[in-house]
């Protein structure tokens, strides 16, 4: 708490430090608009998600080409290298939503029943339903209060012999500390999962998310930044490993050396993207990088405000986070 405020004096102070800062803002009146005073804001927020012809044209095109599932059409394919461009991945794999995405994750990187995934407590649930699908143990790793990420203080105490991976999240955008993370990955010798579900475009020294780990999963659901309704990627880094998801998410039929043409050298399921969700997808990303620029220019000045009333510290970024989705 700044000034070393009481918790009595703070729960007197801080109403009124924040009615004086919106008033301020408004105009020179100091009554709210609540009690007559004008409006702060009179026109109304924009609505989400955004959209256009470009997203027109491109389920008119999928429509009207008959080719609607990645089998027979190119659109998630392009979305797919349009993506990797667009985070310095090597590869991406779309998949029909983020759970997806981080249930294929385990799936190839060997996580099996009686196994332990080091985890957040604090993030959305998928994140642990996906270990409890594999009957493995999620096992926590406690909440840094200052960033609200995994603790990297706390990763080397939660693993042991049987932990086959380590899942941070860049919980809202934030980013947990990578160079921590990565380091211990490595020491262990156990893979990494990002849980990059909410973290589009999010930077760690320069470098997007997602590819500091063995797979970096992102979801498109509608309240993320980028929307496709529902969808899902991964992004790796080795081709092999990128190969190994693509026949599990394709029922176990690969496109080279697993199972191609019907032979389902491995087991898996069917968590496809459709060719509908890919061409919103490559029509959204014509403006995500715009949009993320306005969120992170908006959010300096919401935080700037913030960390002038009394009792309120914003939540702090590592020192390598580049950039706050
Ligand atoms: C949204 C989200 C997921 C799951 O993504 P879906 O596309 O909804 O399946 C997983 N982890 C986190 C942190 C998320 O925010």
């Amino acid at each position: 708490m700044k000034n070393d405020l009481s918790r009595r004096r703070l729960l007197a102070a801080a109403p009124a430090a924040g009615f004086a800062a919106r008033a301020t803002a408004a105009n020179s009146s100091d009554k709210p608009a609540l009690m007559g005073g004008p409006k702060t804001r009179t026109s109304p927020f924009p609505s989400w998600p955004e959209f256009d012809d470009r997203e027109r044209r491109g389920l008119l095109d999928v429509l009207e080409s008959g080719k609607w599932n990645r089998g027979t059409g190119q659109f998630v394919r392009k979305f797919e290298e349009a993506y990797a461009r667009l985070t310095g991945a090597r590869e991406a794999l779309a998949t029909s939503n983020g759970t997806a995405a981080l249930y294929i994750s385990l799936n190839v990187l060997g996580v099996e029943p009686g196994d332990e995934v080091a985890l957040p407590p604090y993030t959305f649930i998928a994140t642990v339903n996906v270990v409890l699908r594999q009957h493995a143990l999620p096992v926590f790793v406690d909440t840094d209060p200052e960033t609200f990420q995994m603790d990297h203080r706390k990763l080397e105490a939660a693993i042991t012999p049987d932990t086959r991976a380590i899942m941070p999240v860049h919980l809202g955008g934030n980013v947990c500390d990578l160079d921590a993370i990565t380091a211990i990955a490595k020491r262990k010798g156990v893979p990494l999962i990002e849980d990059a579900c909410q973290a589009h475009l999010a930077e760690w020294k320069g470098r997007k998310v997602g590819v500091y780990g063995d797979a970096g999963c992102f979801s498109f659901q509608a309240s993320k930044n980028l929307n496709s309704g529902e969808g899902g990627a991964i992004l790796f880094n080795d081709p092999d490993l990128r190969e190994r998801a693509y026949a599990f998410h394709n029922s176990g039929s690969g496109l080279k050396n697993i199972g191609a043409n019907f032979t389902y050298a491995s087991s898996g399921s069917n968590l496809r993207l459709t060719e509908f969700q890919a061409a919103i997808l490559l029509a959204q990303m014509s403006r995500l990088e715009k949009q993320t620029r306005t969120r992170a220019e908006n959010a300096k000045y919401l935080t700037s405000l913030l960390n002038e009333v009394p009792g309120v510290r914003p939540a702090r970024l590592y020192e390598g986070c580049t950039n706050n989705a």
